[in-house]
C-alpha cells in the first residue's frame, strides 16, 4: 500500500470548525499528518507517497450510514424483498455494498437482513476482501411477534425455513432467537417494536410485552451484541430508553415524555428517524401504487408530519440524530442516502455543519469507532472524501457521484481522483 499525500485541499476534519487549507499525509492505513497551509503553499513531499494535487477540493472523513439494509432489494414491497432465492440475494447484497463505497459511505451499520446470515457473510466477505464494501456492522434478521411486523408467514401455507422476521412468542422463545443470531455472528439484534403502517399494522401500535423486550437486551448483552429497534410509536421509544436499547430507528411518533427520557440519556442512544422513506413514501410512490389516497388511509402523511416534529424537538435537546434508513425499497434505491443530509437541513433545522457532522463525527461511535473513526485527525483511519464543491454551502453535492471525485477506504483508494478533472475544475470555478 503506498503512502498519499493529499496537497493543497480544503479540510473539513470533523470537529465543527470550517474548513481549512492544509495537506492531508495517509500512511498505511492511517492519517499520520495533517498540515494547515496557506492556499497555493504545500508542506515538503514526502519520500515514497504517492502525491495528489487536490487543487481546492474538499476533503472529508467518510460518511456513515446508521440504518443499512444491503438486503433490501430495491423493490416495492417487503414480498418481494424475501422472495429473492438465497443464491441470487447474497450477490445482490455484494453488488449493494459496492454502491454504498461508491457515494462514499465508507461504513455502513447494518439494520437487519431479510435472511438470517445475509449480513453475517457479507461483513465476512468484506472484511476477508472477497467483495468490496464499507466498513460493516452486521445485522439479525427483524425478530417480531406472529402477526406483527416482519411476519410474512401464511396460514394456509406450509411454515417457511425462514419468513421475512424472526417470529418469537414469549421469553423463552426470544431467549432461543437471540443465541442463534449470536451463533451466526452477528454484530447486533434487531428487534420490531412498532408496526409499520404499510404492513397492516399501524406504525403507532407496538408489539412485544416488556418483559420479552427485556429478556431480548439481556441476552443480547450476555453475548455482547448491540441492540437496535425499529420503534415509530410514543410506547416503543420508551421502551428503548427504559430497557437501554442503544440504536433508536424512527421515533417518529415521541410525546413530551419520551422527549425528556431521550434527552436525559442523549448519551446513550442513537436515533435513525429515515427520513427519507416516510418523505418519498408520502410524495413518491404513486408509480408503486402509494397514491396520495393510499398513503393517507395508512396514515403517513401524519406520521411525516410527526417525525419531523419529534427530530426538530431530540434535536434542539442534542440527541444525536443520524443520517440513514431504509433505502432499498423502489422509491429510496441504494445509494441515493445523502438525501438524508438534505432533508435533515430542509426539515429539522440542522445547519448543513451539523449534518456533515451527524454523516461523520456522530458515525464514529455509531460504528463503536469513536477513537479511530470519523475525524481527518492524526492517529485516525484514513477513510477520506474528496469533493469536488462545498457541501457546507451546498449539501446535495454528496447526492452526485460525478461529484465525489475519490473514495478511501482504509487507506486504499476504492475510487482514485481524476487529479487533472479535479484541477480543471477549480480552474474553471
Ligand atoms: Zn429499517
Amino acid at each position: 500500500m503506498a503512502d498519499v499525500l493529499f496537497t493543497n485541499v480544503r479540510i473539513f476534519d470533523g470537529g465543527g470548525e470550517a474548513p481549512f487549507t492544509g495537506d492531508v499525509l495517509v500512511q498505511g492505513n492511517k492519517i499520520s499528518r495533517v498540515v494547515k497551509t496557506g492556499y497555493g503553499m504545500r508542506s515538503p513531499p514526502v519520500q515514497g507517497a504517492q502525491v495528489i494535487d487536490g487543487a481546492g477540493a474538499f476533503l472529508m472523513p467518510g460518511m456513515v450510514e446508521a440504518h443499512t439494509h444491503f438486503s433490501w432489494n430495491d423493490q416495492p414491497s417487503l414480498d418481494a424483498i424475501q422472495r429473492m432465492p438465497p443464491e441470487e440475494h447474497i450477490l445482490w447484497c455484494a453488488e449493494v455494498a459496492k454502491r454504498y463505497l461508491d457515494m462514499g459511505w465508507t461504513s455502513c451499520v447494518g439494520a437487519a437482513a431479510a435472511k438470517p446470515r445475509l449480513d453475517v457473510v457479507t461483513r465476512n466477505a468484506i472484511n476477508d476482501g472477497t467483495i468490496v464494501g464499507p466498513r460493516y456492522l452486521a445485522a439479525s434478521q427483524e425478530i417480531t411477534v406472529p402477526g406483527g411486523l416482519g411476519d410474512s408467514t401464511q396460514p394456509h401455507l406450509p411454515q417457511p425455513e425462514f419468513a421475512f422476521g424472526a417470529i418469537v412468542s414469549g421469553g423463552e422463545e426470544m431467549r432461543r432467537c437471540v443465541r442463534m443470531f449470536a451463533k451466526y455472528g452477528v454484530d447486533s439484534i434487531k428487534i420490531n417494536l412498532s408496526g409499520e403502517s404499510i404492513t397492516g399494522m399501524s406504525s403507532e401500535m407496538s408489539q412485544f410485552t416488556s418483559e420479552e423486550i427485556r429478556v431480548c437486551v439481556e441476552e443480547s448483552k450476555a453475548w455482547g451484541k448491540r441492540v437496535a429497534a425499529h420503534a415509530r410509536s410514543t410506547w416503543s421509544v420508551k421502551e428503548c430508553v427504559r430497557q437501554g436499547i442503544e440504536v433508536i430507528y424512527h421515533a417518529s411518533f415521541c410525546d413530551e415524555e419520551a422527549l425528556d427520557m431521550l434527552e436525559a440519556k442523549k448519551l446513550e442512544h442513537f436515533v435513525a428517524p429515515g427520513l427519507a422513506w416516510l418523505i418519498n413514501t408520502v410524495h413518491n410512490a404513486s408509480e408503486w401504487g402509494l397514491t396520495p389516497d393510499v398513503v393517507k388511509k395508512m396514515g403517513y402523511p401524519r406520521e411525516l408530519d410527526a417525525a419531523i416534529e419529534s427530530m426538530r424537538a431530540l434535536r434542539k435537546r442534542g440527541v444525536r440524530i443520524l443520517p440513514g434508513g431504509d433505502y432499498g425499497f423502489a422509491w429510496t434505491p441504494h445509494g441515493t442516502n445523502a438525501k438524508d443530509l438534505e432533508y435533515f437541513v430542509k426539515h429539522v433545522g440542522m445547519s448543513t455543519m451539523e449534518a456533515l457532522l451527524s454523516a461523520t463525527a456522530w458515525g464514529g461511535p455509531m460504528m463503536r469507532m469513536g477513537k479511530v473513526l470519523g475525524y481527518i485527525r492524526e492517529g485516525y483511519l484514513a477513510d477520506i472524501l474528496l469533493i469536488d464543491g462545498d457541501p457546507l454551502a451546498d449539501i446535495t453535492v454528496l447526492q452526485d457521484k460525478a461529484r465525489i471525485l475519490a473514495v478511501m477506504k482504509d487507506g486504499e483508494f476504492h475510487r482514485a481522483p481524476p487529479v487533472r478533472a479535479a484541477r480543471a475544475t477549480r480552474w474553471a470555478a
